[in-house]
């Protein structure tokens, strides 16, 4: 089978050319100089596009559940209250491996079409002084949806409760400042907004994080999944705790390069102005948005209920065979089609393209979508937009 003609998934998606080249780069030994070098290069990026000078950037090697499993495990011992929030698939397994580990689970759990509730977690922890702990998924990718960190990271600072924050798939494509916002904890990954491959976990620690990770006794040293290891071997002694991914760092690097060359302001106001775009076309098309409320709504995937009488991987299966457009499903989340916005597919076109594909595709499945509307209201609210009238290639990074 041939690839699809255009990937508008949650992720991964296609990657632009130079960093495609850059995955291509030769492989270096990993202490050769020049390695070494790039390595350190690609750590201040990642700082950059996290807008944090006071966090220390860890980058570990592993698909980014690997830096959520090694987050948990580096933080939680066994018994410790730990206050999981949980508005989705991503919230909801995060709490698998909290029970695995052998904390004292507590959770707040929203429909995964709603968005966590600040004031909620903030009369929670005033009642249960004994929560050290909360994880809360930034962007749930699954639904669509973003819950409100901004708030969270000050509630639970200022209740001495660290956080553990899954930004996955809002890194690089929406606002999101741990410094500021005083969270600690955080894990993201290449392959979402920052247009990269997948392949890495991109993690931020603060002080207050590590501080609760060297009390833990069962903290892991000496194993592919310790923070520790890459904190004190690498950060402390200049040595790799084992031999780092060249290709997938050269990828990473790459991609963070040119995200902070179209500039990260930018990104994240072109996810956002082509996922209110997409929103915009799907209504107008007649179909449902599936997240609560527009202010909700995540700029990295725009998530669209299944009308009645279909499964999500009816409509992908027949849109991929016969318009050669990659979705994505709801992963369990409901019954919802994705249309992803990263990175490349966060340019313009990329929306109408999805919105073409999908209202056409459920014609053909025997559903009534106006698909000529959708597609029409798409592209005044992309016209509309302020800045819609730069260069969507220098936006993307691809001027250079
Ligand atoms: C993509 C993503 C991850 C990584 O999970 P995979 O299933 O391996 O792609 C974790 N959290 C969120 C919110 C994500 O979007």
């Amino acid at each position: 089978m041939r690839p699809a003609d255009f990937t508008l998934s949650a992720g991964p998606n296609d990657i632009p050319p130079q960093t495609r080249a850059a995955l291509g780069s030769p492989i270096l030994y990993h202490y050769d100089p020049a390695f070494i070098e790039r390595f350190r290069v690609a750590e201040e990026r990642i700082a950059a596009i996290y807008g944090t000078s006071s966090h220390e950037i860890i980058l570990m090697q592993g698909e980014a559940v690997l830096g959520l499993e090694a987050a948990a495990r580096a933080v939680v011992r066994p018994g410790m209250a730990c206050l999981n929030l949980v508005s989705g698939v991503f919230g909801k397994s995060f709490g698998y491996w909290l029970t695995a580990i052998g904390a004292d689970l507590r959770e707040i759990e929203v429909p995964y079409d709603e968005a966590i509730d600040a004031d909620a977690v903030a009369a929670y922890l005033d009642a249960h002084p004994e929560v050290e702990m909360v994880a809360v998924v930034h962007s749930e990718t699954p639904s669509g949806t973003l819950n409100p960190v901004r708030e969270l990271g000050p509630i639970c600072r200022s209740r001495g409760v660290v956080t553990i924050v899954d930004c996955v798939s809002s890194f690089g494509g929406v606002e999101l400042r741990p410094e500021e916002w005083q969270l600690d904890l955080l894990v993201a990954g290449p392959q979402k907004c920052l247009g990269g491959p997948p392949g890495m976990s991109l993690m931020a620690v603060s002080d207050e994080a590590w501080v609760l990770i060297g009390r833990n006794p069962a903290a892991p040293r000496g194993s592919f999944l310790s923070l520790l290891d890459w904190k004190e071997q690498w950060h402390g002694a200049g040595k790799f705790p084992f031999t780092p991914s060249v290709s997938d760092l050269h990828g990473v690097d790459a991609a963070a390069r040119l995200l902070l060359e179209g500039g990260l302001d930018e990104s994240i106001a072109r996810h956002a102005r082509v996922a209110a775009a997409c929103r915009v076309g799907v209504v107008a098309m007649g179909l449902s948005i599936w997240p609560a409320r527009d202010e909700i709504a995540a700029p990295c995937v725009t998530a669209v209920r299944v009308p009645d009488g279909l499964t999500d991987l009816r409509i992908r299966d027949h849109v991929r065979a016969r318009y050669g457009v990659q979705f994505s499903g709801g992963q369990g989340a409901g019954p919802i089609i994705r249309i992803g916005h990263m990175g490349l597919s966060a340019r313009p076109m990329y929306p109408i393209v999805g919105l073409a594909a999908l209202g056409r595709g459920l014609l053909d499945l025997g559903v009534q979508a106006d698909v000529g509307a959708g597609v029409a209201a798409a592209l005044a609210s992309l016209a509309d937009s302020a800045d819609a009238a730069e260069a969507p290639l220098a936006a993307a990074g691809l001027g250079a």
